[in-house]
């Protein structure tokens, strides 16, 4: 089999950052110019939606559900379009795959292999869901029946971030769109070109016209008035912890929509002595911290590491990191790729001032790389000697760099893990099944890894404890984010 020649490919690219509202792409009153990180070239000129553009997508969406087009439609139907929509994203993979290393620099490896086939593979699953999930009648008395169904809510904002464009729709648009709402969803201003072909995409397989609008934009411009409209009935957002705040204050600002909210980690991963299997802790520990640049929310960025195998726990990390260097994203061998842009190279470089400011020892890294090529690429990164009090340790940075912490006490551990305004992720490595559990129970996390870190599927819940946010993405109980129960009672009168 022939390489694909991604570069070639990617200079034949047809783009378009057009809004698209009411199944058509088109103009919005402002546009802004978007650049590739991975060498600095320009793409294409993309709309910067306004609260006018905003209030024009809304009113799609809402005359979609009104009239129900879409909601109304049986349940199979539904299913239909869904799967079609999934295949037609798996049809159109390299494009894609293309779109979303292009817009925000991540590997081409892994947006073909990850990123395209799990937003397929979420959209097929909700489609599946649609005519399995039944309503309830309640244990009432016999003189009256009660219906107890799941609605849609109706019209959905969806605000998302940069760090996996097409997953973090997906995630959101799936479930929303599988129990009959509308949705407008705004993609982050970094990364907007894939969401706008999901559009594009989604109307081709049968989604009806206005049902599935997307504005690009910036936060305060397009984000807001989303998020404060009043004929937007639910807010599900991804993005960090800061934003996620000022969510929810414009939720109950407005209407009181239903404000759900996937916010920022500073994920705990705990290696024991006992651990079973060293060298998979190892490859798990930087693997997890490495892919994506680091610009994950469940990166494992705190790595605790009992005292008495620190030492050769270190020397195989540092071992592994010739494998980490960045390269240019368009080459398959490649598995760092870019940082999303200039902002978020000069944040990660910051950090890593401060944590030597702090007295962390540097291991590795440290420095920005293939300045060159007009992209933004940083040095995988490592610290030792960090305390848990250091902002390298409390903050997130959304970049290569893992602070390592010794430990000598098992209790003493979990206080330090949960010692975080995040609880998104946490993982434990043992052989000891007391240990294992017991640890587990007792991280304050929305999902602990035992003797693993990559383990993930469609089928379980992902979000997060304390500031991490509310409410889970994922699973069935995704469901109940975008629909309102409602009960009906019918009375009913003995015939005998
Ligand atoms: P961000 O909060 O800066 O932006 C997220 C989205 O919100 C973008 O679309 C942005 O334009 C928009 N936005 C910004 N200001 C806004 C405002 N005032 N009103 C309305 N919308 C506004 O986050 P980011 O830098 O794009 O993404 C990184 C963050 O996302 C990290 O904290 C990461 O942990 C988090 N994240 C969480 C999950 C999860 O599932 N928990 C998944 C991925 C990313």
């Amino acid at each position: 089999m022939t390489a694909i020649d991604w570069t070639a490919k990617a200079a034949a690219l047809r783009l378009d950052g057009r809004a698209f509202i009411d199944g058509t792409r088109t103009d919005t009153v402002q546009s802004f110019s978007k650049s590739s990180p991975v060498d600095g070239r320009f793409l294409c000129d993309v709309s910067r939606g306004q609260a006018v553009d905003i209030d024009r997508a809304v009113a799609a969406a809402r005359q979609a559900f009104e009239d129900g087009r879409w909601r109304r439609k049986s349940p199979a139907a539904r299913k239909m379009i869904l799967q079609a929509f999934a295949a037609k994203l798996l049809a159109h993979k390299e494009e894609l795959a293309l779109l979303e290393t292009l817009d925000m620099g991540k590997p081409i490896r892994y947006s073909q292999s990850v990123d395209v086939p799990s937003a397929a593979r979420c959209i097929q699953w909700y489609a599946e869901a649609i005519d399995k999930v039944y309503g309830e009648i309640a244990p009432t008395p016999e003189s009256a029946l009660a219906l107890i169904e799941q609605e849609p809510v109706g019209v959905v904002g969806v605000i998302v971030p940069w760090n996996y464009p097409m997953i973090m729709t997906a995630w959101k648009i799936a479930p929303a769109l599988a129990t009959g709402n509308s949705v407008v969803l705004k993609p982050s201003e970094k990364s907007p070109l894939t969401a706008l072909r999901m559009a594009e995409l989604a109307l081709d397989a049968g989604l009806p016209a206005g049902v599935f609008n997307v504005v690009p934009g910036f936060g305060p411009e397009a984000g807001s008035p989303l998020a404060l409209h009043m004929d937007v009935d639910c807010i599900a957002f991804t993005g960090s912890t800061k934003v996620g705040k000022q969510i929810h204050v414009m939720a109950g600002q407005s209407n009181l929509k239903r404000a759900w909210t996937e916010l920022g980690g500073k994920s705990p991963n705990i290696v024991f002595a006992d651990c079973p299997d060293l060298d998979r802790a190892v490859d798990a520990a930087v693997g997890s911290i490495f892919f994506n640049q680091g610009e994950s929310c469940n990166a494992p960025s705190r790595l605790f590491v009992e005292e008495s195998i620190k030492p050769l726990f270190l020397e195989k990390a540092l071992a592994r990191l010739p494998s980490y260097q960045p390269g240019n994203p368009l080459l398959p061998q490649t598995v760092m790729g870019a940082l999303v842009d200039n902002t978020q190279l000069s944040t990660v470089l910051r950090y890593i001032a401060q944590g030597k400011a702090d007295g962390a020892a540097l291991l590795a890294g440290g420095e920005q790389a293939m300045a060159e090529t007009g992209g933004y690429y940083v040095q995988p990164t490592v610290f030792d000697g960090v305390r848990n009090d250091m902002t390298i340790a409390r903050e997130e940075i959304f970049g290569p760099v893992l602070a390592v912490l010794g430990f000598t006490d098992a209790a003493e551990v979990v206080r330090q893990a949960n010692q975080s305004i995040y609880g998104l992720q946490a993982a434990v490595w043992t052989r000891d099944i007391n240990k294992a559990h017991g640890v587990a129970r007792a991280l304050r996390a929305g999902t602990v890894h035992v003797n693993q870190y990559d383990e993930d599927d469609i089928t379980v819940p992902f979000g997060g404890f304390k500031q991490s946010g509310v409410g889970r993405d994922k699973s069935l109980h995704a469901l109940h984010k975008y629909t309102e129960t409602k009960t009906t009672w019918i009375r009913l009168d003995s015939p005998f």
